[in-house]
């Protein structure tokens, strides 16, 4: 059992002209995918005060799942379909955007002084990228207890438990809560790679320091991954069989080339396809411009 390599995050603004900062793991220009997980956020602990937090106005997806999970706060969601809801630490959003979709993210009124979480993408594969949009929302994921950790499976299984969330490729999903001064070994499937992000406190994975927001690789081949810590800590574990699908990755969009992502830029900025959100106290994002070459599909490493 070994650490491929530690991928550190970047800082990134999100939102609009209310922007707050994230921590960008995934894509990374060494590895633009695991599994199908394309797109990693983290975030927090932000003190968000009587602030405005989190404002994320209307945007458009297509061509992947977004999955929202908190750690600490609420995020209200709003779509085009009229989906609304407000989730909460432990609780899973999972929107398919298929052909499109349009969602907002905000901080609801009244919001508690702290919030703190992760933001993933899931790329569609092309059998299931051209479907409606559907909204799911999981108040009541599996929780197990692997040694001394508990372990709440968002996506896929862990050792029996299985997410009721809808996938497309086979990947798995599970955040793992250590307490203080402990060692848990998390099973692992050998036909899947994995990583293995620090969410909240420091840990070591297989051995190997991992701080906020960085992400541990391990190959294929893995049957099971060490994690300890010092003090209580959360980890999210993420995997999947390795995504052999070229992406073009841009803006809110992933596709297979250029003109799909141009064709979507075309329809959010003409108001076509994706729909209208309501009741988001602001006006939609507006598409950044083009880059003057065509996009390139990229593959999984850019080894
Ligand atoms: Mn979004």
């Amino acid at each position: 059992m070994s650490v491929l390599a530690v991928l550190e995050p970047r800082e990134v603004p999100l939102g609009g002209t209310r922007a707050m900062l994230v921590r960008r793991t995934l894509p990374h220009r060494d590895l633009r995918t695991i599994g199908a997980w394309c797109f990693v956020d983290s975030y927090g602990p932000d003190a968000i005060g009587t602030g405005p937090g989190m404002q994320v106005p209307p945007h458009p997806h297509v061509g992947l799942q977004t999955v929202t999970w908190l750690l600490d706060g609420e995020v209200l969601h709003r779509d085009s379909l009229g989906s609304e809801a407000l989730i909460r630490p432990g609780e899973l959003n999972l929107m398919t955007a298929g052909h499109g979709i349009a969602h907002s993210e905000e901080s609801p009124a009244g919001h508690g002084l702290s919030l703190q979480g992760v933001q993933l993408w899931v790329a569609l594969p092309d059998a299931a990228r051209a479907q409606a949009a559907h909204f799911e929302h999981h108040a009541d994921l599996p929780v197990l207890d692997v040694g001394p950790a508990r372990v709440t499976v968002l996506a896929g299984e862990v050792d029996g438990a299985v997410s009721p969330a809808a996938t497309y490729s086979p990947l798995v999903g599970a955040e793992v809560a250590l307490p203080a001064r402990s060692t848990m070994t998390l099973p692992l499937r050998p036909d899947f790679e994995h990583g293995m992000l620090a969410l909240d406190g420091e840990v070591s994975v297989a051995g190997t320091r991992l701080p906020l927001g960085a992400l541990a690789q391990l190959g294929p081949g893995e049957t099971s991954v060490e994690v300890a810590t010092d003090a209580t800590a959360r980890v999210m574990l993420l995997g999947g069989e390795p995504f052999d699908e070229e992406l073009v990755m841009w803006w809110n969009f992933v596709a297979r080339d250029s003109d799909e992502i141009a064709a979507a830029r075309e329809d959010w900025a003409a108001g076509r396809r994706f729909g209208e959100v309501l009741g988001y106290p602001g006006d939609p994002l507006r598409a950044p411009a083009l880059p003057a070459v065509r996009l390139r599909p990229r593959g999984r490493s850019r080894r």
